[in-house]
């Protein structure tokens, strides 16, 4: 059966038709953010489900990974590194290039953030063809990271959102 506190986090996410482009539904996550109760309840969730699985560094995934991200690194006890869209990183970094529907498109990951046996959670708001989350896991896996899961507030495809802790 579902945590009962997913019903109010799915119902804050407003859904705007036709954006950025024609055809998209757009999952906007700000009208949860305008819910305290509801941004709470999605941070506990994966809080509770994170704690004790020795997580040493949550990777947030620019831009909507950087909302949830911290909060949640902040009370597993872990550090949080920003995975980026290119030339955003003044160190020296990594890059991973990935499919887009039309083109490609880059993340990028300072080079010493994390280290070899760092344990990973990698965080975004939404998993729609999973081409992001496979970049950020490729990243994190070159500097010797085990990535121990990733967590998305929202599932797509099927306009119908799914929300669950993990995938
Ligand atoms: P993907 O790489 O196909 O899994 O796409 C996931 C990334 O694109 C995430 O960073 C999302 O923030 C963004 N994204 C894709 N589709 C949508 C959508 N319908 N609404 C909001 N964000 C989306």
């Amino acid at each position: 059966e579902q945590d009962p506190r997913i019903e109010g986090i799915a119902s804050s996410i407003r859904v705007v038709p036709n954006f950025p482009k024609p055809g998209i539904m757009f999952q906007d996550i700000t009208t949860l953010l305008l819910d305290p109760k509801a941004f709470k309840n999605t941070v506990d969730l994966f809080v509770e489900r994170y704690t004790g699985k020795d997580i040493t560094v949550v990777a947030g995934i620019e831009a909507r990974g950087f909302i949830f991200g911290p909060p949640i690194a902040l009370a597993i006890g872990a550090k949080f590194i920003p995975l980026r869209k290119p030339r955003k990183l003044p160190g020296e970094v990594i890059s991973e290039e990935y499919v887009l529907e039309y083109g490609t498109d880059c993340l990028q990951m300072h080079i010493g953030a994390v280290q070899p046996g760092d344990r990973a959670l990698v965080v975004d708001d939404l998993i729609a063809t999973g081409g992001t989350l496979c970049a950020a896991i490729k990243l994190l896996e070159r500097a010797g990271a085990e990535v121990v899961e990733c967590a998305c507030v929202i599932e797509l495809p099927e306009l119908k959102k799914r929300l669950t802790p993990n995938y």
